[in-house]
């Protein structure tokens, strides 16, 4: 269920480099997510609202669950007791709607903006004239119930790692584009989430502070 020298050589690399290891657990079951927590796992992400909130009850207290995935408005409302960061903020209403939710529940939730790199048309995100065109707008200031700590972006699905190199390299660029520009006084801002199980190698070469490891670790998903 949980391919356990893979995470455990994942965990060792992730530590050596001082990158955090979201396992990335959709589809799979809490036994799974158990087995993971055995090997000393404490970071977990999934990509849909309701699966996240069935599976939170049913494990340790301890585990930080991120959401990783496209998230409505409308499901917001079902994390926001307990989750620890939003990778995929795609939208200013997104993030209007998480501070909301957030307030309601005297809780501050750490989120990143997610930055549209790939070439794929249907991929969501920020492009980078949005993103600055966001910060420039000053929303941030008054939405005190969301920490914004970065950004996160996901490469091309293709076999040219090149490709997926560059896109990389000009999303860290971004990054340390927007975070001398909009929050060098600000040490919250200090995440790259940005690597999956194809291209986390690349992804870490290229300045990533967060990889997002799912088929490696837990094996291959269902359709
Ligand atoms: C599923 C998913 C991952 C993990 O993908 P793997 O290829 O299984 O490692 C990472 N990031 C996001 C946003 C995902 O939806």
């Amino acid at each position: 269920m949980v391919n356990e020298a893979t995470l455990k050589e994942l965990q060792d690399i992730c530590s050596t480099n001082n990158v955090q290891l979201v396992a990335v657990s959709k589809t799979k079951p809490v036994e799974a997510i158990q087995a993971a927590y055995g090997l000393g796992q404490r970071t977990f992400g999934e990509n849909r609202a309701q699966e996240l909130a069935e599976k939170q009850p049913a494990l340790p207290d301890d585990i930080q669950w991120h959401m990783i995935g496209h998230l409505q408005r409308n499901k917001v409302k079902f994390i926001t007791p307990f989750v620890h960061l939003i990778h995929s903020i795609d939208s200013k209403r997104l993030l209007k709607q998480v501070n909301k939710d957030a307030r309601k529940h005297g809780r501050v939730i750490g989120c990143l903006l997610q930055v549209h790199i790939a070439r794929e048309e249907s991929k969501f995100g920020f492009d980078e004239a949005e993103l600055i065109a966001l910060l420039d707008s000053g929303l941030l200031d008054g939405l005190k119930n969301v920490r914004v700590c970065g950004l996160m972006g996901m490469a091309t699905f293709t076999d040219d790692m090149d490709r997926v190199r560059a896109e990389f390299r000009g999303l860290n660029d971004l990054f340390l584009k927007v975070k001398g520009d909009y929050f060098a006084n600000d040490t919250a801002f200090k995440e790259l989430s940005m690597g999956m199980s194809g291209d986390y190698k690349v992804a870490m070469e290229e300045g990533s502070t967060m990889v997002r490891v799912g088929s490696l670790i837990f094996g291959e998903r269902e359709g």
